[in-house]
């Protein structure tokens, strides 16, 4: 295929391979989500609101300077791994300089904060451990927490309190490590360090800060949020040694690239044995290590203060000149990985607030409104990008604002009327403090735009009930959430069952539950009783999962009030050969309630099940277990799930719709609908 991606079939391509890649670019294409690199030089973009170099040290003529001197003196490459003999004298400088900077004992230089985080995580943390996860973190976190095999619990963004409920599900884990963001990438508001620290010291768990939006911008010296909070008295000496180590980044403030992560002599002794991104790859060529030690003497220095005064000026003028300042996300089920259920969010006054570091974004909801934003700023020379799903969650695309010290008032007040020529500003959301929980802006997420609020982002008010086992009671819990729907006279539910097999119909015991809810009837009803490949395949039919799919997408799109779809048996009874019904979560990106038995056999059953699903990213918000009450199991499965609400229905002596009601008024399933 030729770079700019114009088409072309050689005689020896795997025809199937590239028609699916193909296909794939469409689907971006149609989602409004279709990339494209800047083949152009960045000053020909227009004035620069999207780099992250915001002291401008990449052209700084001292930075450039001893990049251009390392290379003459060590050559351009990095040779090989570090343990190998790779890198050059100035890595330990550089390691040295950012280690001094912070305050740590020591550092260790990996080629990119991608590198690092992986690096990191993965030494850190493996099987028997627990990370615990703001729902923001920045993509090389996530990846790093899923890759390391330790258990992941993710917190709503900022949630101190959803954070402290999840910090108890793990008992039983050997390390517990807090991951956060000192300043977040996509939201540009600082995570709550002091708190992040204190519950740290409660539950026994140390604490890791990504400093990549932090280091050179905030704090004394540049050093970083929690050099910041540190200096501002926020965090008492005997909570200091619950952090375990930061990153700072080299490609940002810095003006280069690389990263090191900065703790102990022994953390970097660990990572030089353990980190397989620092021990498997070619070490940085001189130019980084030879321009960090320049980029770090800058920031440390008077320059650096100079800088950031400069940079923080411009971010109150365009926070100022935005009708609200910039909001933070929200959490739920189009969080770009799963969230774990916890107590309901707490309600504030959203109050204006200027960002604390260079970022400040703009959420505009659907991300044909971003781009369409991004291009009209992009015409009046403004270099300013859309943001959008899957770098952010679904329905809070938006213009991420970067400020720059080097931007002159005049290229703010630009930006402002180019915003509000585009009528961009109009739709700027009321924001919440930094550090507050991100749904305290109220019951829509804060931050989503009224016009996006109202074309609800995909899945909002949709739940899977998914079964352990064919016979668990999936349909009587279906029944149950459309009931507990309906308790607002005003709400509206419906009920879907996509595939039905067998001659008795979950439809109608489910109508006969539920008579106020709408149905949709099944895609597939089946006659013969077994999975739905199975009864497919004896029916002379095929159940296309792209079809499914299409289907379920448009329901969730033009269902109003609460959606409940029924899957049929087990999570992973196939549709066809190659696929099963997780595959249809898993591209749904639904949130789902899983159902089980009580008694024996459940614990076995629910936990692979619910690795299956945490395997796919898919959202649990809730466990029932079905039959005759048994503690002992919903206390092991609460446990070691962390799931918030795991529920026991027993089996109901008169199974009508005054027996559910009795049940629903002492049971929070209310809470369960609720969660986005
Ligand atoms: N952490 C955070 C918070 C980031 O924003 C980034 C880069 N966007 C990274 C890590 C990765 O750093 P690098 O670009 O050096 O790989």
């Amino acid at each position: 295929m030729s770079a700019s991606g114009a088409s072309h079939a050689p005689a020896d391509e795997v025809p199937g391979l590239q028609a699916a890649l193909r296909a794939e670019l469409v689907e971006w294409a149609s989602a409004g989500l279709r990339r494209t690199l800047s083949p152009s030089d960045p000053a020909a973009r227009g004035r620069d609101f999207t780099s992250n170099d915001v002291l401008g040290l990449a052209r700084h003529p001292a930075v450039v300077e001893a990049a251009r001197a390392a290379i003459a003196e060590h050559g351009a490459g990095g040779r090989a791994s570090r343990l190998l003999g790779g890198g050059c004298v100035l890595d330990e400088r550089v390691e040295g300089a950012v280690a001094a900077w912070l305050g740590a004992e020591a550092a260790l230089l990996f080629p990119s904060g991608y590198q690092a985080n992986l690096g990191l995580v993965g030494a850190l943390a493996g099987r028997g451990d627990a990370l615990f996860c703001d729902e923001l973190l920045h993509a090389s976190l996530i990846d790093a927490a899923r890759l390391s095999r330790a258990q992941v619990l993710v917190h709503r963004h900022g949630d101190l309190e959803h954070l402290s409920a999840l910090l108890t599900c793990a008992p039983g884990a050997r390390r517990r490590l807090v991951l956060t963001e000192g300043v977040f990438s996509m939201d540009g508001d600082l995570a709550p360090l002091p708190g992040l620290a204190a519950l740290c010291a409660r539950h026994d768990a140390s604490l890791l800060v990504d400093e990549a939006h932090a280091a050179g911008v905030l704090g004394p010296a540049g050093a970083g949020a929690w050099a910041q909070a540190v200096a501002q008295g926020q965090i008492a000496p005997e909570l200091r040694g619950r952090l375990a180590a930061r990153l700072v980044t080299g490609g940002k403030a810095l003006g280069v690239s690389g990263a090191c992560v900065v703790g102990s002599a022994a953390l970097r002794e660990v990572l030089v044995h353990r980190a397989r991104s620092f021990v498997f790859t070619t070490a940085p060529g001189a130019a980084v290590s030879g321009g960090l030690l320049a980029a770090i003497a800058i920031v440390r220095g008077a320059e650096g203060d100079t800088l950031r005064t400069r940079l923080a000026a411009r971010v109150a003028q365009l926070a100022a000149g935005l009708p609200h300042a910039p909001a933070a996300m929200h959490s739920g089920p189009t969080a770009p990985w799963p969230v774990q259920a916890g107590p309901p969010p707490f309600a504030s006054t959203p109050r204006r607030v200027t960002p604390p570091a260079a970022i400040v974004p703009i959420l505009l909801g659907e991300s044909a409104a971003a781009s369409a934003a991004a291009a009209r700023l992009q015409k009046a020379g403004l270099d300013v990008r859309a943001v959008r799903p899957p770098t952010v969650p679904q329905g809070t695309a938006r213009l991420r604002l970067v400020c720059h010290a080097d931007h002159t008032e005049a290229d703010i007040a630009h930006l402002l009327a180019a915003l509000s020529a585009a009528g961009v500003t109009q739709a700027a959301a009321s924001a919440r403090p930094a550090g507050v929980t991100q749904a305290a802006a109220g019951a829509r997420p804060a931050g989503v735009t009224q016009a996006a609020a109202s074309a609800r982002p995909a899945g909002a008010g949709t739940l899977v009930v998914v079964g352990t086992d064919t016979g668990v009671g999936k349909t009587v819990v279906s029944a149950l959430l459309l009931r507990a729907a309906l308790l607002d006279p005003a709400a509206e539910a419906t009920y879907w069952k996509p595939v039905q097999t067998g001659s008795d119909s979950d439809t109608d015991t489910v109508r006969e539950l539920a008579s106020r809810a709408s149905f949709v009837e099944p895609l597939h009803a089946l006659p013969l009783p077994a999975s739905p490949h199975q009864a497919a395949a004896a029916a002379g039919v095929v159940i296309e999962l792209a079809a499914v799919q299409q289907r379920l997408a448009e329901l969730v799109q033009r269902t109003p009030g609460t959606l409940v779809v029924e899957l049929a048996g087990g999570l992973l009874v196939p549709y066809d050969e190659r696929h099963t019904q997780a595959d249809l979560l898993a591209r749904a990106g639904l949130p789902v309630v899983l159902v089980a038995r009580s008694g024996l056999g459940t614990l076995n059953h629910t936990l692979l099940t619910l690795e299956a699903l945490s395997a796919r990213r898919i959202d649990v918000r809730a466990l029932i277990l079905v039959g005759a009450p048994h503690a002992s199991n919903r206390d092991t499965l609460a446990r070691r799930s962390g799931l918030l609400h795991v529920l026991e229905l027993p089996l109901l002596e008169q199974l009508d719709g005054a027996a559910l009601d009795s049940w629903l008024e002492h049971h929070p399933v209310a809470e369960v609908l609720q969660a986005d």
